[in-house]
């Protein structure tokens, strides 16, 4: 898997949005909600997190390591401090 980086953290608006394939994007559903979407790296499917998100200096661990969901793709990944770093 190349080396990629988690690109932009995002305040997600419009629900149609989150359907755009976002390389590498993590995006907090709200300001108020601890629910975020991670655009897969790899792949580019968007698809909720049910993991702890730390934002130090804007930049995200992410705790435990992320699989992608779509069957066709597996990544499967840690990201530390906005590193993408596969397993
Ligand atoms: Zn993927």
């Amino acid at each position: 898997m190349p080396k990629y980086q988690i690109l932009r953290v995002t305040v997600l608006a419009p629900r149609s949005s989150w359907k755009t394939p976002a390389y590498g994007e993590l995006w907090k559903a709200s300001e108020d909600s601890e629910t975020w979407l991670l655009g897969c790296p790899a792949c580019g499917l968007v698809a909720f997190l049910r993991h702890d998100v730390k934002l130090v200096d804007g930049r995200p661990t992410i705790t435990p390591s992320v699989v992608c969901p779509d069957p066709g793709c597996g990544a499967h990944y840690f990201v530390v401090n906005g590193e993408v770093q596969p397993c």
